[in-house]
């Protein structure tokens, strides 16, 4: 066996155009430090391992699409251009996995960091041009937990109310209000509290990470997850805003304040696009007070009732705001119905003009106890109509054109490359982590090449 001797130091072993060249020139970690110095003691115990390198020992994992940090250990002690990244040189030791592992699991308030880290690169995307927030894409993908169906119980749970139940109480102020002013009388004082959603219902609940929900969706896999909701802008797929929650939590629950969160303290944003699982009724109404321009793919509505005249068969006249009904009579609407998900607009005919009409048998139905024909609008549905009135228009088709590239393009990169198939580590915390991580990896990347 014949061995040369060659005089090398790592700097020569890492190409000019490396990737990590690039990202190392392009993010400052500096602020880990800052973030950090509180967990480190100067005056006890053996010299730290530099947070900075753990924060890019974790980082290449997701960058790379590395699922253990085993697996990152053993990636780093034979990868040259990742032991430059480290600041490791060629013999250093790398540091051991279960040593990122402890880290994480005793010092909880490390975590703070994946968020500040991801927040720090939106910010630098921002900072170099590549996020507008002229139209941002909304939507959730399921993340496998580490729980096993075996592990499930049913449990008796209290039925949580609407996502909207606190949100409703200023419009439902405001609605009364303009209802006294329709029909004169005043209202009367509300006695005791509207009772919140008491029904309980049994959920299935996992022993070993009880904080997954139990998914259950059409085309979906069945089992124990957790839900990533991304906000991604269009201009360049770069991702504005990470929430997760449990599996069998709906896409419309966190949607509000996690947009919101972004257009006040990330940018500003002019127009929102989802799919049909965000549009309800509430959301047009707060996009439209936040003048966000919303496009959503339309829900198909489902008429209920019983009755043989289904509600096509009433027309609105727009200045009277009534119905009018197949016999041409009225219906006003006199009273404001809230429920545990909504606010509705109860439309009401003359009892005395249902009694005497003879197409009674086909409108009211068993359920008409009070002898008068009924129908219910959401308060909301100006703002509603105001966006879906367009929805046949170009401009509303491309809006959902783009959502659909860059929404489920974004989740297919980082299921296939950064890790976001499946979390290692049980909790919510844990799971935000690393759905954080991932979508930090993804923007990194696309940040470098927008920059090209
Ligand atoms: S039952 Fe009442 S609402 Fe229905 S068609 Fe007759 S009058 Fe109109």
């Amino acid at each position: 066996m014949q061995l040369k001797l060659h005089m090398v130091t790592i700097e020569d072993l890492v190409p000019e155009r490396h990737f990590l060249r690039k990202l190392d020139g392009a993010l400052d970690l500096g602020f880990v430090y800052e973030e950090t110095a509180y967990l480190y003691s100067r005056r006890y115990g053996r010299p730290p391992i530099d947070p900075v390198v753990l924060v890019k020992y974790l980082l290449v994992g997701f960058l790379y699409g590395i699922p253990s940090e085993r697996q990152i250990e053993q990636r780093i002690q034979t990868d040259m251009a990742l032991r430059w990244y480290l600041g490791l040189d060629l013999f250093e030791r790398v540091p051991d996995h279960s040593t990122i592992s402890q880290l994480r699991r005793r010092k909880p308030s490390f975590r703070k960091i994946f968020r500040r880290l991801f927040e720090e690169v939106v910010r630098q995307c921002i900072e170099k041009g590549v996020v507008s927030g002229r139209l941002v894409a909304t939507d959730s993908t399921h993340v496998k937990a580490n729980a096993s169906r075996a592990s499930e119980e049913l449990v008796e749970v209290p039925e949580s109310p609407g996502a909207y139940w606190e949100r409703l109480d200023i419009y439902e102020e405001e609605g009364l209000e303009e209802l006294e002013c329709r029909t004169g009388k005043r209202r009367k004082k509300r006695v005791k509290q509207i009772k919140k959603d008491s029904r309980r219902t049994k959920k299935r609940v996992s022993r070993t990470d009880p904080e997954a929900g139990h998914m259950k969706r059409p085309g979906k896999p069945e089992g124990q997850y957790y839900l990533s909701h991304q906000t991604v802008d269009t201009d360049h797929g770069i991702i504005l805003g990470v929430t997760v929650t449990p599996g069998d939590v709906h896409d419309s629950v966190p949607y509000l304040e996690h947009l919101e969160q972004i257009h006040k303290n990330v940018i500003p944003l002019q127009a929102a696009a989802a799919d049909s699982a965000y549009d309800f009724p509430l959301a047009h109404r707060v996009l439209e007070e936040h003048g966000i321009d919303f496009f959503v793919r339309p829900q198909s509505n489902h008429d209920h009732t019983q009755a043989e005249f289904k509600r096509e068969a009433f027309s609105y006249c727009k200045g009277e705001d009534t119905y009018l009904c197949p016999n041409g009579k009225r219906l006003r609407a006199k009273r404001l119905y809230r429920s545990a998900s909504g606010l509705f607009w109860e439309y009401w005919a003359d009892r005395k003009d249902c009694t005497s009409c003879p197409m009674r048998e086909k409108c009211l139905s068993e359920t008409d106890r009070q002898g008068a024909r009924k129908l219910m609008d959401s308060y909301f549905k100006p703002a509603v109509q105001r966006h879906l009135s367009r929805r046949e228009k170009p401009e509303y088709q491309e809006a959902l054109k783009q959502r659909q590239v860059w929404s489920e393009g974004t989740f297919a990169a980082q299921k296939r490359s950064h890790n976001l198939t499946h979390v290692l580590r049980r909790g919510l915390e844990a799971a935000e982590d690393h759905c954080l991580l991932s979508a930090t990896a993804l923007n990194l990347k696309r940040m470098i090449w927008a920059m090209k």
